[in-house]
């Protein structure tokens, strides 16, 4: 197999081929890598990927689809994957408190590695303790939900602002000082100046 042949890897099947116009239904972020785990090792595979991710993480509100192209890679080891991606998500202002958008971009650089002998369905000598977000499952599966999730958290700003210059609220009255500004504000509170004021 020619290894810039690009297939379609079956996965129930989040992923089209690039430059394919065909259109498949998205399930998940779950890729099946059994082809690519038979490839000599340098063998690649490069996709489009759009997928519905709004249930990923119940504290994270994800608005738009993950987009982006996925390499997967064939190692000696297992499988690189290597995707930029990016998404959407809405947060809270740290200093308006109001919902805004962000677009968060995604670097991902991971190896999986394989928990099965693709060729002889004999387990690898993984051990429990080594399992996780980056072993591809028995059946050959890579699953990138994990990887993604972490990600995009990395990904968020730990006080997030709508926008840089957000006025945000009054510490008085809690007016959100973007819509409006008041009266708290033009008044001057330095509490010499009042005691001076009040000598007058
Ligand atoms: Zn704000
Ligand atoms: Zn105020």
């Amino acid at each position: 197999m020619s290894t810039d042949t690009v297939d379609r890897i079956r996965a129930n099947e989040t992923i089209r081929p690039m430059n394919s116009t065909t259109t498949t239904r998205n399930t998940g972020l779950r890729i099946n890598v059994a082809q690519l785990l038979k490839a000599p090792t340098g063998a690649a595979r490069r996709f489009h990927l759009s997928e519905e991710i709004e249930d990923i993480d119940k504290d994270l509100r994800v608005v738009a689809p993950l987009e982006g192209t996925l390499a997967l890679i064939r190692t000696a080891d297992g499988v690189l994957v290597s995707a930029s991606l990016e998404t959407v998500v809405e947060l809270e202002c740290s200093r308006c408190l109001e919902p805004f958008t962000m677009k968060v971009e995604l670097e991902i650089e991971e190896e999986f590695e394989p928990s099965v002998d693709v060729h002889t369905g004999a387990k690898l000598p993984v051990l429990a303790t080594e399992v996780d977000a980056t072993t591809v499952d028995e059946h050959h599966v890579l699953d990138l939900t994990e990887v993604a999730r972490q990600s995009i958290f990395l990904a968020l700003p730990l006080n997030p602002v709508c926008t840089r210059d957000c006025a945000g609220l009054c510490p008085v009255c809690g007016q959100n000082l973007n819509q409006r500004v008041c009266q708290c504000v033009t008044e001057t509170t330095d509490p010499r100046l009042e005691v001076l004021r009040q000598l007058l």
